[in-house]
């Protein structure tokens, strides 16, 4: 091995990021060349880029050993702390903070400086701290991206950048790439228009795909593509960080998402993971038709998650799905995707597409989705278009006309599930089912307080983002789900990722909400939960990774071969955890062996 190769292999980002070498330094050194290396790197140029790069640092839990041999010792107090010290001190800090946005910027900060305590903290207080890394708090984080960033997490490609996007792509630290979140920030949650601000969504979603599923992080890699933004106070900002022009909406849009695809493709390979995020709905649609075989997607896992809700529901009310009826109000991405898979589920009990489709109504701005309508609708409602049943002018009207068992608000237009609307489901329904998914929390459609009160506890509500336990006057505590898609889409990637699925069919995701109704207990839903709780959502993740494997084997969608036998270890064994790797070569002596040359 000529003293270059040791070099390479004892440089800070080869060190201790690749186990391979590890292990090879560990099976293959000697001790004398252990240490005539670690001689070589007991300079200073050695150590403290471990120290600030955030995926090999410890902080204070960096051993004396490790602190002496890599050139450290006294950058840090002299205290060696466990990483167990470490966690305490960001958790006591975080308890200090009541403002969610500053809890969002410290937790961002602890991922700067050393990401396995922030995988540690995160996992550790996960139903506190997913609405701060992901939603309600992440959309408030991307309004003031340009103001609060500190350091690039992400990688940019803008339209200027087209016909360089691979060279772009090859700038990225690392190479073993498997999922990739992508926004052009069009459409960032309810808020509309962020440009580059929406790098917190892709951010965010795959630090649940580590957190939830624990998918190393290193094979996360989130994009922005900048094509300009519409929004005009962004385009006034001093502090934007994006291009400061209008939305390009041009055939070089088109041409730059597809040399991204295509490079993503070559680079990290046919099986890489591509869920688009927050694109507007013209193209979201779009794209999703036309990169299907590169496992793209996005709104299924909304739909998914809905579904699971749906499932639970019944199960409270014993009533198969076949005999509900869903009145959605908001017709867009969010409600297509999920009556297409409630027709699905639908089907699977024998009913026909046709009949399926004639239980699920869609209320819109511009009022019911009927043939007669004025208005102009889109070729994806079409399924979803029917003849009108009567007079129908406000939502409320609709909802005594079709007499609904359950409705679904997705608009992202606020509380339009009025006192008058969850009344009349009380009324109509012994067990009324009322959703109102839209994020943030100001867009949901009803609070939990008002559907639970007005509806004598009687309801079983979900909403998008996550509302407080209600206690009624009778002193039941009934707590609601959050139909947060997070329960489905880190567990649906690991899956995926680890069995080789190029294209994730629509029915993964009917398994995957399966999934998840099963895993919620009778004494969950005797409390009103329709979700298991999200402090259970890594063992969630990993029973679903482990139910969609065996799922797209069984289906002969899967291309990784061999087939694993033991799927459940298969799984488990691929997790990653947040505990710290030594730094230090495995040195070891030869007792007993001289080295002296024999004599007489
Ligand atoms: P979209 O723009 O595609 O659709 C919005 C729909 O709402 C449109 O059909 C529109 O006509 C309708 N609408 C708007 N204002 C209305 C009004 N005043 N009255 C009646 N209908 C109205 O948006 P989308 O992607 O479908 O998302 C909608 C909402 O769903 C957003 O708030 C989003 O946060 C939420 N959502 C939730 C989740 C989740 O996991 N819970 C996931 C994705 C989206």
């Amino acid at each position: 091995m000529c003293t270059r190769t040791l070099w390479q292999l004892f440089s800070p980002s080869r060190l201790v990021n690749n186990h391979t070498m590890l292990s090879r330094l560990r099976t293959s050194w000697s001790l004398r060349t252990c240490l005539s290396v670690c001689r070589r790197a007991h300079t200073k140029e050695k150590g403290k880029p471990l120290m600030l790069n955030p995926r090999t640092n410890k902080g204070m839990a960096f051993t004396l050993q490790e602190r002496q041999i890599l050139g450290i010792h006294g950058l840090l107090p002299p205290k060696v702390e466990t990483q167990d010290t470490q966690a305490m001190r960001f958790q006591n800090n975080l308890k200090k903070m009541t403002d969610p946005l500053e809890k969002y910027i410290y937790l961002m900060g602890i991922q700067e400086r050393n990401e396995r305590l922030f995988y540690r903290v995160l996992m550790e207080d996960i139903e506190e701290l997913m609405p701060i890394v992901y939603t309600p708090t992440v959309g408030l984080a991307c309004t003031q991206y340009g103001h609060i960033f500190r350091r690039p997490k992400g990688l940019f490609i803008s339209i200027r950048d087209r016909g360089h996007v691979r060279s772009i792509l090859d700038n990225w630290p690392e190479t073993n790439v498997s999922a990739v979140v992508v926004t052009d920030g069009e459409r960032i949650l309810g808020l509309g228009d962020l440009g580059v601000y929406g790098m917190g969504i892709p951010v965010g979603k795959l630090c649940l795909y580590t957190a939830c599923a624990g998918i190393r992080p290193e094979k996360c890699l989130p994009v922005v593509i900048d094509v300009g933004t519409d929004n005009e106070t962004l385009l006034r900002d001093p502090l934007y960080m994006g291009l400061y022009q209008q939305r390009d909406r041009s055939q070089a849009y088109d041409d730059l998402i597809d040399e991204f695809m295509e490079a993503v493709v070559d680079k990290y390979g046919q099986d890489t993971l591509i869920q688009f995020e927050d694109f507007g709905n013209h193209n979201a649609f779009r794209f999703m038709r036309k990169y299907s075989p590169h496992n793209t997607y996005n709104t299924l896992c909304t739909a998914s998650v809905a579904l699971a809700g749906l499932l639970a529901a019944q199960r409270a009310i014993g009533k198969p799905i076949t005999e509900h009826r869903v009145l959605f109000l908001g017709a867009g991405e969010a409600a297509l995707g999920i009556a297409n898979l409630i027709v699905m589920a639908m089907m699977e009990t024998g009913m026909t597409q046709a009949e399926a489709r004639k239980k699920i109504w869609m209320f819109d701005k511009d009022g019911l989705l009927v043939k007669s309508r004025k208005q102009k609708m889109d070729a994806n409602q079409d399924a979803f278009i029917h003849d009108s049943p009567g007079d129908v002018h406000s939502f409320l009207d609709a909802v005594e006309t079709i007499k609904p068992t359950a409705i679904i608000g997705v608009s992202g237009a606020g509380r339009l599930f009025t006192h008058n609307v969850i009344k009349a489901m009380g009324e109509l329904n012994e067990r009324p089912i009322i959703f109102a998914l839209s994020n943030p929390t100001n867009k949901a459609e009803c609070t939990a307080e008002d559907a639970y009160k007005l509806t004598d506890g009687r309801c079983l509500f979900a909403s998008g983002s996550p509302f407080a336990p209600v206690t009624l006057s009778d002193g039941r505590v009934l707590t609601p789900g959050q139909g947060n898609n997070a329960y489905i889409f880190p567990g649906v990637a690991l899956a995926v990722m680890l069995s080789g699925v190029r294209h994730i069919s629509d029915t993964v995701f009917l398994e995957a909400a399966k999934t998840l109704v099963e895993q919620l207990t009778d004494q969950e839903l005797a409390e009103g939960r329709l979700y298991p709780p999200l402090s259970n959502i890594r063992e969630v993740s990993l029973q679903m990774a482990v139910k969609v494997v065996e799922y797209v084997y069984a289906k002969g969608m899967a291309f990784r071969y061999p087939e694993p036998l033991d799927k459940n270890a298969f799984v488990r064994a691929t997790v990653w955890d947040t505990s710290y790797d030594s730094l230090l070569p495995d040195m070891f002596d030869w007792p007993g062996v001289s080295f002296s040359p024999r004599t007489g």
